[in-house]
């Protein structure tokens, strides 16, 4: 690859100067405000995306912290998960979502992919949940949504099963007409910086539909406190959304459909013009309409993707694998894998085939064109 690529894969830069204006002044409003930690910022921009997200009758609300896995985390610590407790996850994820589970104490119970949609076999779930199941994290992954339906499903009247949606890649998503989010008992959002709503540092966030969880996540993201000195909740953590990342935000947030659809737009440009050619795309979760966040398609074998990076590289197009050795995999989770029989083949086998082209709402499509063309010229 080289150092200077002519089509980078996502150029935060350009996504700064996009809004430059209006990002610069609500920085200097911050900076002159002299207050930096759960302020009025904080506060404006999560009524902003509670307001964005728009739950049916919710009474519950958003609740911004410090990253996308601190709001994977905040919910566990909610929920009570520790030791001795399981939570399932889909091993094809970044390795955040099993960071998470790991740092609560609980063990990851790793559930195999749809082989179409690359999400969580809701299949496989009835056979993982066991009497020490606590929680079911659903990464909706690249965009595509678990079908959550279906884990609503598995999970049946299992009150002390929480069911978390993993959205730091599909913010923006939606199944019918509810966003990605807000349909389980908590959704968690990440704001790295080229995550579908993106700041200029660390941020994320937690949805709850439910008015007590939401005030409990408050007092965890705060040192346990409920005001100053005043500890009511055991295990908390220091987890904010400083008055810069979240000033930063609400000027983003106003991009985020307007991203989503123009990247739909870029989406069914690569479908309709790399069609006819040896390679899939990911299939959408029934009901689903992505906010997508990477443009992944998958080659028939290793040799082939390595070779097609290799060559796009070389034309100075950037691509990326999201994500080459799946979780169950790394040395850092081997103790939950010995723990069970981790058989995940579907996993596998779409780790070692998939390629992630540029695909963000400010890729030209002069820079289209240019990637869709090589891709072509390669097998031809
Ligand atoms: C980015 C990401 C996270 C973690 O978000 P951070 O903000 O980097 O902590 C968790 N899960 C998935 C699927 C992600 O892509």
């Amino acid at each position: 690859m080289s150092a200077n690529p002519q089509v980078a894969f996502c150029d935060l830069n350009r996504i700064y100067l996009d809004q430059k204006t209006e990002t610069d002044a609500a920085v200097a409003r911050v900076l002159a405000s002299g207050w930096f930690i759960l302020g009025k910022e904080c506060a404006a921009f999560e009524s902003a995306m509670l307001k964005d997200l728009d739950p049916p009758q919710s009474r519950g609300g958003v609740v911004g912290c410090n990253s996308g896995t601190d709001a994977l985390i905040l919910p566990l610590l909610e929920h009570g998960v520790g030791p001795g407790d399981e939570v399932i996850v889909p091993s094809h994820t970044a390795i955040p979502t099993i960071t998470a589970v790991q740092s609560t104490g609980a063990t990851p119970v790793f559930c195999d992919i749809d082989p179409e949609t690359w999400v969580m076999d809701t299949r496989l779930l009835r056979g993982l949940i066991s009497a020490s199941t606590r929680a079911i994290i659903p990464v909706h992954i690249y965009g595509n949504m678990a079908d959550i339906p279906a884990v609503q499903r598995a999970i049946g009247d299992r009150t002390d099963i929480a069911l978390i949606e993993d959205c730091a890649q599909a913010q923006g998503s939606r199944m019918g007409a509810a966003q990605a989010g807000t349909l389980g008992d908590f959704g968690a959002y990440s704001f790295y910086p080229t995550k579908n709503l993106g700041a200029m540092g660390d941020g994320g966030a937690v949805y709850s539909k439910h008015a007590e969880r939401v005030e409990r996540l408050k007092m965890l993201r705060f040192y346990g406190q409920k005001d100053r000195y005043n500890a009511l909740v055991a295990r908390g953590l220091n987890s904010r959304l400083d008055e810069v990342q979240a000033a930063i935000l609400s000027v983003r947030l106003g991009k985020l459909h307007a991203g989503g659809e123009r990247k739909a737009s870029l989406m069914r440009r690569y479908r309709d013009e790399l069609s006819g050619l040896p390679l899939r795309f990911q299939r959408e979760t029934q009901g689903c309409t992505p906010n997508w966040h990477l443009a992944v398609i998958r080659l028939e074998n290793t040799q082939t993707r390595d070779a097609l990076m290799e060559r796009l590289g070389s034309q100075g197009i950037q691509t990326i694998i999201h994500y080459p050795k799946p979780t169950h995999t790394q040395p850092a989770f081997s103790a939950a894998t010995r723990a069970r029989d981790t058989r995940l083949p579907e996993t596998e086998s779409l780790a070692s085939q998939i390629l992630s082209l540029p695909m963000y709402p400010l890729l030209t499509d002069t820079e289209q064109g240019q990637i869709i063309q090589t891709v072509r010229s390669f097998f031809k």
